[in-house]
């Protein structure tokens, strides 16, 4: 159970620090306004008229809190956020549909809302991640903005979705994951709390500030981009803009995928004659092996951009035609040793290129493509765990219990040991788990496909209302493959007849792992693009990057293109920095 829980909290970590922003600017309130604001806050809990949505809603908590830096944020050591100014405002907590669940377990779908005293008019929901259970903070984290969402005037909602990680973890249930065991807790995990939250959000700002919002907005990555797609595809009259980046919203075949890779990097265990163990699966490649990786597939690719510059600026012409011969010169004449790779570790990258197939070939996800970012830390511990095999593999950590508790019908019980979860992968059969993915068992009524999904390809409802839609992806993301959602974009390009780009654009990040990281261009403001194509009906040609401090070449600037467009340097331009300007072409 502790590598388990090890790696939730290192997987909370990335996600949660993906959304991390700067720090706000707010000034004091003014004193009168303030003092007005605290007695209407406190006048919710006296009896302010709220006509909720849902009968069952209630408010368990509503305090007016005074302008000034955020409190310490609750949580394990080691990943608290940067605190932010805030502004004055109304915090509150709501719950409803409190229940017991089939699996006897007492669920509720329970939400936070701020409201702040000087509002802009504007409403912003942010998203989940991971397995959620998590109430969130409600502050509106917005990666690459220069303040949180609340300290620029929004009201925040966040939400846990259905479950509390506090009172619904069963460690031989599979953990946090042990939800999916009642049918109405993983349908709400999957989408079904999203409408209802966000309709208790709206009837809660209508009363307060006596006006609905002008604009209304959803951020969120991962585990928050399958719900920011689900808001746009099923409940499409919500919100006017959605940023969904690095959307799972192929969660279950994701996760199918995820035991794919783990089958493949076992494989190499195998080949050298050892026991395949979660220790041993992060040995699997050592640090220098998955830096010749990155090595053969830059040799490959790199230049093919017009620009040998550490970054692969299109990834679709990085194909394995060029990569295998690159890894080929890096194979070891004889037995593995230090400085060349062997042959099952080729074999094993090649079978995460390819994707998760049946026995018959079908493809269950999408491959991986080859990219600058293979082999980055980030990239390693969602794939492979830490090197010294002290931080078990996200694959096998999270995504084995979810694949067996959320995403299969019926749910299975791999108990409390993460020996247990490897064994479960290992031994994933992936013609029968498919079925399971799309099997409707009681007491369950849809599939876990059909509860956790959200990768159709029409918006019809979303596109006809004007909304919009932003969707980042980091092209050497290790769980959810960019190639899925460009391949949603292209099956939403053809539905509208090649005007997909009208209303909902996909921007690639070389390099860039989960959300974030990577030898990347991986700062940039995706919630100031869509607040701009929504309100000043502004689109995003491109959306203006720079690496961070982490990168190869920290603080260099790149512009991101719309899918299918790439970045190329404009020949014989040199600017200040001694760098080519970009353009976006295709
Ligand atoms: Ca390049």
């Amino acid at each position: 159970m502790v590598g388990l829980r090890f790696s939730s909290v290192t997987l909370t970590a990335i996600l949660l620090s993906a959304c991390a922003g700067g720090s706000s600017t707010a000034g004091p309130a003014q004193t009168a306004q303030t003092a007005g604001s605290a007695k209407r806050c406190q006048g919710l809990v006296e009896g302010l008229a709220v006509r909720w949505p849902e009968a069952s809603t209630r408010l368990t908590g509503v305090v007016h809190r005074e302008a000034g830096l955020e409190q310490p944020q609750q949580g394990p050591p080691g990943m608290a956020l940067p605190r932010a100014n805030l502004p004055a405002h109304c915090d509150i907590t709501g719950v409803m549909q409190e229940r017991t669940g089939v699996d006897g377990q007492d669920y509720a779908i329970r939400f936070h809302l701020r409201l702040p005293d000087d509002w802009n008019g504007r409403f912003l929901m942010q998203g989940g991640g991971g397995t959620n259970g998590e109430l969130g903070d409600a502050v509106g984290r917005l990666a690459g903005a220069s303040a949180p969402a609340l300290a620029q005037g929004f009201a925040v909602l966040a939400q846990d979705s259905g479950h509390d990680n506090a009172r619904n973890t069963v460690p031989e249930r599979n953990g946090a994951a042990a939800f999916g065991f009642d049918p109405q807790a993983r349908a709400d995990y999957g989408g079904d709390s999203l409408e209802k939250v966000a309709l208790a959000a709206k009837a809660l700002i209508g009363a307060y500030y006596g006006g609905q919002p002008r604009y209304s907005y959803f951020f969120g990555c991962s585990k928050g981009g399958q719900e920011g797609m689900a808001l746009a595809q099923q409940y499409p009259d919500l919100f006017d803009g959605i940023v969904a980046g690095a959307p799972g919203f192929s969660l279950p075949r994701a996760a199918i995928g995820e035991a794919w890779n783990t089958q493949a990097f076992a494989s190499v265990v195998k080949a050298d004659g050892r026991q395949v163990t979660l220790a041993n699966l992060g040995s699997s490649f050592s640090p220098a092996d998955l830096g010749l990786v990155g090595q053969a597939i830059l040799a490959a690719c790199d230049a093919g951009d017009g620009l040998a510059d550490g970054i692969i600026g299109d990834f679709r012409q990085c194909t394995s035609d060029k990569v295998l011969p690159k890894l080929a010169e890096r194979r070891c004449s004889g037995a593995k040793a230090d400085g060349c790779l062997s042959a099952a570790q080729i074999e094993a990258l090649e079978l995460i290129h390819g994707g998760a197939r049946s026995s018959d070939g079908k493809q269950l996800y999408a491959g991986f493509p080859w990219d600058a970012g293979w082999g980055d830390m980030g990239w390693r511990i969602w794939m492979l765990g830490s090197p010294d095999g002290g931080m078990t593999a996200i694959n096998v950590a999270m995504g084995a219990p979810s694949l067996a508790s959320v995403f299969s019908s019926p749910p299975r019980a791999l108990g409390s040991d993460p020996a247990a979860s490897l064994a479960y992968v290992l031994g994933y059969d992936f013609d029968r788990g498919s079925a399971a993915l799309d099997a409707v068992v009681p007491p369950f009524t849809r599939s876990a496909w059909e509860d956790n999904a959200a990768r159709s390809s029409n918006l019809d409802g979303f596109r006809a209302r004007g909304g919009k839609l932003i969707v980042p992806h980091g092209v050497s993301d290790p769980v959810f493959s960019i190639n899925d959602t460009a391949d949603w974009w292209d099956e939403v390009n053809r539905r509208y007849n090649g005007r997909a780009a009208d209303f909902t654009r996909v921007f690639p990040v070389p390099g860039m792992g989960h959300c974030q990281g990577g030898p990347a261009t991986d700062n940039f403001d995706a919630f100031a693009a869509i607040t701009n194509w929504v309100e000043r009906d502004s689109a995003p040609a491109s959306l203006p990057a720079k690496a961070g401090p982490m990168a190869p070449w920290p603080g260099r600037e790149r512009p991101l293109c719309p899918y299918p467009q790439v970045a190329r340097p404009v020949k014989g331009s040199v600017a200040m920095n001694g760098e080519p300007t970009f353009e976006c072409v295709g």
